[in-house]
């Protein structure tokens, strides 16, 4: 598996890779000059969220009484069309790809789920109801944006540390306006995110390196939000590529919470000396 030598050229305008498997690109990032204000995110080590000794496990909505967790644990919200492939992303990043299928049982699929990784750094991994699915009626649709929207509105950002917008890599970005209207509302509500391709692995490498192309072109216009990350990352439950760049990146933001929580509790005590 290639990218073609003219599509690599054409992509090189755009992106740039980041960490490759053999020859195939897992994650790219937009050069820096097309993101006039971005400052250097170089993200800090990674925390371990993943593995450990403690297994993944499901925070069910009716055990919270249909509250949030309240314990100010940092989360990484996944939102994205239905059938993008995000239940099984989680189950596949959480090491347990049946957890997440379960809890996608009738009447829970427009709650918002709460998964805690096994690992030694405490997190929750946060499932939005799915949206855009055009067999539900319009109402429907209609709540369960509202619930992703509300979710990101009300969630304090010392809690919800970033989200993860996920499109199937057979269509991009530009095929849906419900992708794009997520991408705005992260922007509107200045939460932190960057886009996931999800099963790359049903796409030829010239299809994977278009979509990759077309995204960047998307997420371009929204270079002058500082809460877009210009990264993409591809990825393929079904096979495990690239997930483990995922989870990385995701450890990142949970190590940038702990440090940022150290630095509070430290100022804190010094101004009560
Ligand atoms: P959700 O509705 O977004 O939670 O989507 P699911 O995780 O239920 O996946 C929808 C369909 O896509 C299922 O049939 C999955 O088996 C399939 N799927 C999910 N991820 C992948 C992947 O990486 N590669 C392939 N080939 N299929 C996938």
């Amino acid at each position: 598996m290639r990218f073609p030598e003219a599509l690599l050229r054409r992509l090189a305008e755009v992106a740039v890779p980041v960490t490759e498997q053999g020859t195939v690109w897992i994650s790219a990032k937009m050069p820096y000059d097309m993101f006039e204000d971005f400052q250097d995110r170089t993200r800090p080590a990674a925390a371990r969220v993943f593995g450990g000794s403690v297994r993944a496990k499901y925070v069910s909505p009716s055990a919270l009484g249909y509250e949030l967790p309240t314990e100010g644990r940092p989360e990484i919200a996944f939102a994205g069309r239905s059938n993008v492939g995000k239940s099984t992303l989680l189950g596949t990043l959480l090491g347990d790809v049946q957890l997440c299928r379960r809890s996608k049982r009738p009447g829970c699929t427009t709650t918002i789920n709460f998964f805690e990784p096994g690992g030694p750094a405490p997190s929750y991994l946060v499932d939005l109801p799915g949206f855009g699915f055009a067999e539900r009626p319009d109402d429907q649709k209609e709540n369960w944006s509202r619930a992703m929207f509300d979710y990101l509105a009300a969630r304090d950002r010392s809690v919800l540390r970033h989200a993860v917008l996920l499109v199937d890599a057979r269509r991009g970005l530009s095929a849906n306006a419900k992708d794009l209207e997520a991408l705005q509302g992260f922007s509107a509500l200045k939460v932190s995110h960057h886009v996931v391709l999800t099963k790359t692995d049903l796409v030829r490498p010239p299809d994977l390196a278009n979509a990759l192309w077309d995204t960047f072109h998307h997420l371009a216009k929204f270079r002058k939000r500082s809460t877009c990350l210009p990264i993409v990352h591809l990825v393929s439950a079904k096979q495990g590529h690239g997930i483990q760049d995922l989870r990385d990146y995701i450890g990142s933001f949970i190590a940038e919470a702990a440090d940022l929580r150290r630095k509070t509790r430290r100022r804190n005590n010094t101004m009560a000396l």
